[in-house]
Parts: structure tokens; sequence; C-alpha cells
């Protein structure tokens, strides 16, 4: 297949995957509904499959609102907290001293400032989980409030374009929370020693979702893992993150059974990465534990084909035979760049278990990671897409794993 034609299905993955699907939460029936058109597709292509089951929560809200004696603060449910309708007394806080302090039982707490600069990780996140953060959820169980108001700022470097940004994104941690901007924050710091109330109409759901494994039929020596992660963020149809990555893995699905490589090669829809709990990156972890020395290379595909600048491949922890044969691809190929090493996608935990790792992804993502506001939110959508970087990634990582 030419470039064109690629470039032409990989419209059309990206069409039924951000336009006619949307919105892939995981747990959500979207979500199912994406794992079952990439399972279709692989075995379209003649991929011998295998759906994980997944035990997830999805979650809704009907919104939240808070109030003091008639007037009306906004905020937000904080994903996959608990709902609440409740009053009590409002206390503030803005640092984790005070936090050490505070007598919190049974109030409001609003916590600023500070406190709030960060988001807090997830409580059984595994792959990154500052210790700071962990102390902060364990002084607030321990002070068991009533619920959290959360006030937070800007923040592109953490949580991408998403302002303000739920403190809280925890399907774990059961204290009820609402989040809302630092400007309305300072607003309601004049109403703390009163009595507020508070509605969060947030509900948690069992649910199911699912990882999609794709092997070819060689299994002789150490296999190359690919990756793309299929749910997004609540809120965007997840275009650039990561509608073209899991394109590119279906055309690589197609262009690599039609000129097989001579490794085993292992295509991997993951289920979780924008999610608290990464319950696919989690399960994959225990189904391979032990096991990462049969890998040869994982190659993560993630936050591709933005239509502003080149496509990058970050070639982290390679040997050198391996960096010579990309070196040469790069060459070759004006529109791919060497990109910068970056350690926020999945490939982190094939590092983590001594892999080594391609990391492909959009120069420009890479560069204004801490100044665009594209990232989780309804603007990566179709239109910032550049059809032609998503051909030429899958032509490009279709040529490097065919010459290794
Ligand atoms: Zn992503």
């Amino acid at each position: 297949m030419n470039k064109k034609e690629l470039t032409e299905k990989a419209k059309l993955h990206l069409w039924v995957l951000c336009f006619e699907i949307g919105e892939r939460r995981v747990g959500s029936e979207a979500n199912r509904k994406a794992t079952a058109y990439v399972k279709k597709v692989l075995e379209e292509s003649g991929w011998k499959t295998e759906a994980t089951e997944l035990s997830v929560i999805d979650w809704k809200t009907d919104g939240a609102i808070l109030t003091y004696n008639g007037q009306l603060f906004e905020v937000f449910s904080s994903p996959y907290s608990l709902g609440c309708s409740l009053q009590g007394e409002l206390i503030a806080i803005h640092t984790v001293d005070q936090l050490k302090q505070a007598d919190m039982k049974d109030k409001i707490v609003l916590l600023y400032g500070e406190i709030t600069s960060q988001q807090i990780a997830p409580k059984n996140f595994p792959f990154w989980n500052p210790e700071e953060h962990q102390y902060i959820i364990s002084l607030l169980e321990r002070g068991n409030p009533k619920a959290l108001v959360c006030a937070t700022e800007r923040n592109s470097a953490i949580v991408g374009g998403v302002y303000p940004f739920p403190l809280f994104e925890d399907g774990d941690f059961d204290i009820p929370s609402v989040y809302m901007k630092d400007t309305e924050g300072e607003k309601l710091l004049a109403c703390t020693g009163q009595i507020v109330e508070l509605e969060s109409k947030a509900v948690r759901i069992s649910e199911t979702a699912f990882n999609v494994i794709a092997r070819n039929n060689v299994e002789t020596a150490k296999r190359i893992v690919i990756t793309a992660h299929i749910d997004t963020k609540i809120g965007t149809p997840g275009a650039i993150d990561n509608g073209t990555g899991v394109s590119i893995v279906l055309l690589l699905a197609e262009m690599l059974k039609k000129q097989p490589p001579k490794y085993p090669i292992e295509l991997v829809f993951f289920n979780g990465e924008d999610y608290y709990g990464v319950p696919g990156q989690v399960k994959y972890l225990k189904q391979n534990a032990g096991k990462f020395g049969d890998i040869l290379l994982n190659i993560n595909i993630d936050g591709v084909g933005y239509r502003e600048g080149l496509s990058c491949f970050s070639a982290l922890d390679i040997p050198g035979n391996m960096r010579g044969i990309l070196q040469e691809i790069l060459l070759n190929t004006p529109e791919i760049v060497e990109g910068l090493p970056w350690y926020q996608g999945d490939h982190s935990m094939f590092l983590q278990n001594g892999c080594p790792a391609i990391a492909v992804s959009s120069q420009w993502l890479i560069e204004n990671i801490e100044c665009q506001d594209i990232t989780h939110t309804s603007k990566d959508n179709l239109s910032i897409v550049g059809y032609e970087r998503v051909a030429e990634c899958a032509i490009g990582i279709a040529e490097f794993v065919n010459r290794l």
C-alpha cells in the first residue's frame, strides 16, 4: 500500500473511532464499541486475537451545586468521585502543614493554593505515586471530612489543557469531592466558618472493558510488542490522544500481514492509559510477570499526527543495532525526526521492566507539552489531525520492524 492509500485508510479508522464512536472512556458502551471495532479489523486482516476482560467502573454525573445563603458557586464533580448531598461548616486549607493540624471531621474542606498545585496521583496508581500525594490522601482519610471542594489553577504541564483541573480523579478514593476554578475559590474563601450546601450528582457503575491483543503465527524468537491505548479521558473524542495511535496499529496489522517480519509481533490495544486505575496495563503486567525478557522491543504510539510539525520517534534504551536501523530510516524519511525522551506513556511500563522502547508521537506536542491546551479537551478532535502524518508513521514503523 502506498502513502495515499494508507492516508485514506487512516481517515476511515479515525472517522469511526473519533466521530462515529467519539469519547471512549473506560467502562462506557462507546469504549466497548471501539474495542469490538479493532478486534474485527484485526481478524479481517488475518490476526489471531484475544480480548481480555477487565472489571472497571464507569462514572457519570448530572452536575454539582455548591451554595451559601443563596449564593451559587460554580463547581464540577471530580471524575470517579462518589456523589453527595449534604451541608456542613466550611474550612479552608492551603498547605500540608495546615492539613496535618486541621480538625476536619464532619466539615466541608476547601483545598486551595499550594496544596492544589498538582493533581494528586490516584491511590492505587502503580507507575507514578509520590509519597507526598499518598500522605495528603492519608491525612484526608484520617481527618474524615464530609466532602472536599478543590480550587485549582491552569496547569498544562500536568493535566493538558484542562482548567480548572480535578485535583482528584480517583475511583478508589471515597471522600466525595468537587473542583472549581482558583478564582471561584477566592470568592468561596469569604464563606469559611459558615454552613454551606453541596450536592454532587455523581454515580459509580460496575462495568467491563477489554484489552485487545493480536499475534502473528511466528513463535520462535523474542517478540516485538506494538502498543496504543484505545481509551480517552472524559469529554474528548481523543483524536491525537489516541485515535491516531490506534489507527496506526490497525494499518500495521494490514501491512505486516502482507509483508511479515521475521520476529513474532504482538499488537496490543491497552485500555486505561487515561484512567485512574490503568486496568489494562496492570492486567498486562500480571499476564507477563517474569516474562518481560521475552520482549525484544516495545513500540508505543501515542499523540501522533498533530497537523503542525513533524512526527517523532524517541528511542529509549535501545541497543546499537536498532539505533543504526532507526537512524537510516530517519535519514530517508524527512517527515519523521528523532524525538526527545518522554515517559508519560505506556512505553514506561516496558522500560521499567528492562525492555527497550521507541515512543512515537508528534514533535509539536512533545515540545509544547507545558503550554498547549489541547490534550484531554474537546479540541482534540479530527480537525487537528494531519492524516499524512499518520500514514508516514505507519510506513516508518513497518520499515523499521521489517529491517530488524
Ligand atoms: Zn495518550
